[in-house]
């Protein structure tokens, strides 16, 4: 594509003083088709889940897109290990040596929420084949400082109650309260509390003292799709994103970190810069759609002129992400259980998954998910963070985890961390409502502001799929149709 005809396509203006930055001319592809009674460029900011799809919405209407994306790459908070990748200060590699496992790794979602939900849906037109978690594993419980089967734990009054709790989250009427706090109203014994941390707290990026039970119950009650847990059986996650949405990754910008909205004329300017090229830019476009995490809106690196309205940035202040990290370590031998699922109840690491479970023999590699404080515990720690994970698996398995852990030719742990709270451009985990938040500010958040600025993303679900890619896909249809409804 041709420099000049970029400028034509996508209306860019520049401002006095800001040179066109020669990375535009490196867009690839064709033009979009022709628009339909619409001449105007919808802008996205960010190609995660919730921006491409938001892309492909509006380009199958003939609506010019252009998606400005900070990182060097597609996805966002979906990413699987490649063998190319380098390390990074976010993405640590302690060993050179590879992994053993004969599947994907995946760094960020890796389970698909319901067969039947968007993203469970998107799997089954690709015709992905998926193991159900449900059937293919059993979960396993640290309890009383030893590991315990899922049987003896079903047997145990205290975690009846404790399921029970976790069952009826969605019938909640309490107060405004964190969950945790709801936790000990219920009345549920002290010995159960890691374990509700780990199916409640650490899967919604954070841990149970620090979300609002009212907001995750307000949430539940909206959710439609079933609760069957899958993986894909022999492909990334990122490359099933990816190929879904190819026909928008051309129009992608990588590396353009937008840094201002000013959306007070008729059409809306965008400033930013290039990072690779370092070169800085203003596009002048006529819709926005917002798709950065909650952490970024939090954090002012995009600012917004005129500034988001109070409504909003109330709904941000009851709003955060946490830290969170997703490491793997890979193990000689699998001490702990082949057809293990999770093993749940750590408070180091809440979440510990047999990654390969249902899909390999070869499934002795545990992805460990850690959000919240602890994961800034770890995440200041960097490499050192491993041995502690093994301290607490060793407690647990007698030793097995130190002495299993696979080594390279240098005595090197072969162990990788993924560390979200460092990618420049997501820093966390997901977004989850604090005490005194409600369902409401996600639906205020998401608010479209004078038919020119949208947002999307997981963070802005109303639907009560926030926290994953299900949430993502549903606030990108969700804004797609707000915007064709403003022209
Ligand atoms: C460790 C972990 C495990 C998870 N596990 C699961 C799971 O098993 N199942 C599930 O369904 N979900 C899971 N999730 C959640 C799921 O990954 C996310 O909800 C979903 O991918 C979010 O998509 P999004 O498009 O809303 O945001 P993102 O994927 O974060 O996309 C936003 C994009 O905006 C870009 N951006 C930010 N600022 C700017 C800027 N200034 N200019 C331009 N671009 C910008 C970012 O680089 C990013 O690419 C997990 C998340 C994590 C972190």
């Amino acid at each position: 594509m041709k420099r000049r005809k970029v400028i034509k396509h996508i209306g860019l203006g520049l401002s006095a003083g800001i040179a066109l930055p020669g990375w535009l001319a490196s867009c690839k592809g064709d033009d979009p088709a022709p628009t339909p009674g619409y001449e105007g460029t919808v802008a996205i900011v960010g190609a995660g889940a919730a921006g491409l799809y938001t892309a492909d919405i509006l380009k199958a209407q003939g609506i010019k897109v252009i998606l400005f994306e900070a990182s060097d790459r597609l996805g966002g908070r979906v990413k699987t290990l490649k063998t190319t990748d380098k390390p990074s200060a976010s993405l640590i590699f302690n060993s050179l040596s590879p992994l053993s496992s004969d599947f994907p790794n995946e760094l960020g979602a890796g389970q698909i929420i319901g067969s039947d939900s968007s993203w469970g849906k998107v799997v089954e037109q690709l015709k992905l084949t998926t193991v159900n978690l449900g059937t293919a594993t059993t979960n396993n419980y640290f309890l009383d400082g030893a590991f315990v089967e899922s049987s003896a734990a079903e047997a145990d009054s205290d975690f009846i109650a404790a399921k029970n709790f976790f069952d009826n989250i969605a019938t909640y009427s309490g107060g405004n309260v964190s969950v945790q706090q709801a936790i000990l109203s219920a009345g549920i014994s002290p010995r159960m509390y890691a374990i509700l941390n780990s199916w409640i707290g650490n899967k919604y990026g954070t841990t149970n003292e620090r979300m609002s039970m009212l907001a995750l119950s307000d949430g539940l009650k909206l959710v439609t799709r079933n609760n069957e847990l899958q993986t894909l059986s022999d492909n990334p996650m990122q490359d099933a994103l990816l190929s879904r949405f190819s026909n928008v990754a051309v129009d992608v910008m990588s590396n353009t970190v937008v840094s201002e909205i000013d959306y007070t004329g008729e059409k809306i300017v965008m400033y930013g810069e290039n990072t690779a090229s370092a070169e800085t830019f203003s596009v002048e476009v006529d819709k926005v759609i917002v798709t950065a995490p909650v952490s970024i809106l939090k954090s002012g690196s995009i600012s917004f002129t005129p500034g988001l309205n109070a409504k909003k940035t109330a709904a941000l202040s009851r709003m955060d992400m946490d830290p969170a990290l997703r490491i793997l370590l890979d193990f000689k031998a699998n001490f702990w259980g082949a057809d293990s699922g999770f093993l749940y109840g750590g408070t180091t690491a809440p979440d510990y998954f047999t990654s390969g479970a249902g899909r390999s023999d070869v499934n002795r590699t545990m992805a460990v998910t850690i959000a919240g404080p602890e994961a800034a515990t770890l995440s200041a720690l960097g490499k050192d963070a491993i041995p502690v994970l093994l301290a607490e698996l060793d407690t647990i398995f007698d030793g097995k985890a130190t002495l299993n852990i696979r080594k390279d030719l240098n005595d090197n742990i072969i162990a990788i961390i993924q560390d979200w709270s460092l990618e420049p451009f997501i820093k966390g985990g997901m977004s989850y409502a604090k005490p005194g938040g409600t369902n409401q500010d996600r639906i205020d958040l998401a608010e479209p502001v004078n038919s020119k600025l949208f947002f999307a993303g997981e963070a802005t679900d109303v639907n009560g799929e926030f926290g994953t890619l299900n949430g993502a896909l549903l606030s990108a249809e969700r804004a797609a149709q707000e915007v064709i409804d403003s022209i």
